[in-house]
């Protein structure tokens, strides 16, 4: 059973920091072992990714050419796929593309009154990586919200790994590759997948950002590597938060709950209703949903040990705070009025509006990306994007007339801060000595 907490009990301000204090994640103890195997990488390249994947993934690569997936073998992928999921994965590629196509970003001059022209411009980076997880599942959706809005942002080229332990791989996750542009692909996984991107090897070259979820070994390797490269961010265990009135169906909400309890154990659902009798409904419709759910095992440890249900006064009123607090990774709005909910919410990584958009339609078709923040941190940062394959360039342009009026206020500076070749670049421009140098 979940925990049950009402907003006019009294602890209940204890009892909801509680909540959000649980460490739901066990930490790992990798560090030395991943800083091993990127040195390994670094030094040894190509023959270090096969000996890591005769390892971790149980097959040997014939050669380094073996640890490549030839565009051959990912174009015909799709043939070996149901042709109903080609064109499930065809919709989603489309919707996915459709909605970062409107995040680029403009660039913009002006001129300001002193004269001076200034402006931003984007650029894409020039190469990606995507990690993609091979190890116990294979999620062909994750390769198209990873790959889909670096395509879009321009990347020139976007490598893929993904482990095969025992040399197997869903050609799902190919077709998907395929769909969404990827220009390589390599059968490694783990940190010495991070390691290659990162650093390069004799076979494959780097890249300047890397993105993708996956285990321990990986999030560490992605930590370890940046600065060398961009990362997006180290997802944790998916969240789900649903703000409910009682005008609900219990058992669409159970399904809801479970859509992300079953992700992982550490994984966390709960449910903010202001009717005690539906929270009720909702707690025995989980608990008869978990009955028969082929993933009950992980969902049910999920929910016992993190999942909770809220009951407050006014749902209005209350909620968006507590949301706030929670800053959740996904927000159902399963009201009537789901925008005047969502616009007093600052904190959350997707919003999902109304009864009839469930979550778990985000995950995979409804066109925004599913690569969210997690553990609170939507309070900071963002779900992937176009601007994550992006960066800025500033412009700045004087002529003589707007550089004698705003030069010899920077002259000042110069001078002040005791950097007498920063004042002699604009005073030579100027004819203006600079404050407090020696004259020669
Ligand atoms: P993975 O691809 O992340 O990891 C497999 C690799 O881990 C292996 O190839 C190996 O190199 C390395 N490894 C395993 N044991 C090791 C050891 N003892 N020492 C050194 N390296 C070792 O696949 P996974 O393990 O199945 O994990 C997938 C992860 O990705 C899960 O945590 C899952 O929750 C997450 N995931 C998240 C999303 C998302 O969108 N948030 C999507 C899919 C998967």
């Amino acid at each position: 059973m979940a925990r049950e907490l009402i907003s006019t009990a009294p602890g209940f301000d204890g009892a909801f920091a509680a909540l959000l204090e649980t460490q739901r994640e066990a930490a790992s103890a990798v560090d030395q072992t991943v800083a091993e195997i990127i040195a390994d990488v670094r030094a040894r390249g190509d023959a270090a990714l096969i000996e890591l994947t005769a390892r971790f993934d149980r097959f040997t690569p014939e050669s380094p050419e073996d640890l490549r997936i030839g565009p051959d073998e990912i174009a015909a992928a799709a043939e070996r796929c149901d042709p109903a999921l080609i064109d499930a994965l065809k919709l989603a590629a489309q919707r996915i593309r459709a909605y970062h196509e409107a995040q680029k970003p403009a660039d913009f001059e002006t001129t300001d009154a002193d004269g001076v022209r200034a402006g931003m411009r984007w650029r894409p980076v020039s190469a990606a990586g995507l990690y993609v997880p091979g190890g116990t599942a294979a999620y062909p959706s994750s390769v198209l919200m990873n790959a889909l809005p670096a395509k879009v942002a321009g990347v020139g080229r976007l490598v893929m790994v993904v482990p095969t332990p025992d040399r197997v791989l869903n050609p799902l996750v190919l077709a998907a590759a395929h769909l969404a542009g990827v220009d390589e692909a390599y059968r490694i996984g783990g940190a010495q997948a991070v390691a290659a991107l990162a650093h390069g090897t004799q076979t494959i070259a780097p890249v300047d950002k890397i993105v993708g979820p996956g285990n321990a070994y990986v999030a560490t390797a992605k930590r370890q590597v940046f600065g060398t490269v961009g990362i997006d961010m180290i997802a944790g265990p998916s969240e789900i938060l649903i703000v409910a009135d009682g005008d609900n169906d219990p058992a669409w909400l159970a399904a809801d709950l479970l859509s992300q309890a079953e992700h992982d154990a550490a994984a966390q659902a709960i449910l903010i209703t202001d009717d005690p009798l539906l929270a009720r409904r909702v707690a025995q419709a989980v608990d008869s949903l978990l009955k028969t759910l082929p993933r009950a095992d992980i969902a049910t440890r999920s929910w016992q040990a993190n999942g909770a249900i809220i009951v407050v006064e006014d749902l209005y009123d209350e909620a968006p705070a507590l949301v706030d607090r929670i800053a959740p990774e996904h927000l159902e709005l399963a009201v009537d009025d789901p925008d005047r909910l969502a616009d007093k919410v600052n904190h959350a990584g997707a919003i999902f509006l109304g009864r009839f958009t469930p979550e778990a339609v985000g995950d995979y078709v409804g066109g925004p990306n599913h690569v969210l923040p997690t553990a609170r941190s939507a309070r900071f940062s963002s779900g992937l994007g176009v601007l994550d394959f992006m960066k800025r360039t500033s412009l700045l342009g004087c002529d003589a007339d707007s550089l004698r009026r705003i030069g010899p206020a920077a002259l000042a500076l110069a001078g002040a801060e005791g950097l007498h070749a920063h004042g002699l670049s604009v005073g030579l421009r100027l004819n203006m000595p600079v404050p407090g140098m020696p004259a020669a």
